[in-house]
């Protein structure tokens, strides 16, 4: 395993049921560092860039609608294996198919409103860390 970093986003749903701490606190119990953080409102612009390769799909309009509804809160996620852990933290997109003890099992409520986004490979993780924290801020422990 080597060390990697991966973006994770902690979604309106979970900000607004104020479990952000209880959700950081899954990741670092599990090893992980927060290199960076920030919470923030994406703009619409923001979340359609964001989520570009579901443009085509037919839940594109409701997912944007529902990541631009309230602030989020975005973290660069670092350790070994950082990508791979934080879904397997995350659990399931659909959190009735989420693994007992996930994030998404425990926290989320349906497909749409499912509590936290996580990169899904390293060339992913490499371009949404640049999106939402262009050169600065970005931190090694
Ligand atoms: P995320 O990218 O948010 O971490 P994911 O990688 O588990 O989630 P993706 O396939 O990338 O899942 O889908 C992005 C988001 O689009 C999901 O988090 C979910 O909210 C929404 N979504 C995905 N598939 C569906 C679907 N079939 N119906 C409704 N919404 C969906
Ligand atoms: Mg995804």
């Amino acid at each position: 395993m080597t060390v990697e970093r991966t973006l994770s986003i902690i979604k309106p749903d979970a900000v607004a049921k104020n479990v952000i701490g209880q959700i950081v606190a899954r990741f670092e119990g599990a090893g992980l560092k927060v290199a960076a953080a920030k919470l923030v409102q994406l703009s619409r612009a923001e979340a359609e860039q964001f989520y570009a390769v579901h443009a085509a799909r037919p839940f594109f309009k409701d997912l944007v609608d529902f990541m631009v509804s309230g602030p989020v809160f975005i973290q660069v996620l670092e350790g070994e294996g950082a990508i791979a852990k934080n879904r397997d933290l995350m659990g399931a997109t659909d959190p009735k198919k989420a693994a007992a003890g996930t994030i998404r099992a425990d926290f989320a409520e349906s497909i749409d409103a499912n509590a936290v986004h996580g990169s899904d490979a390293p060339e992913t993780a490499a371009v949404e860390i640049a999106f939402f924290f262009p050169g600065l801020n970005v931190y090694s422990r």
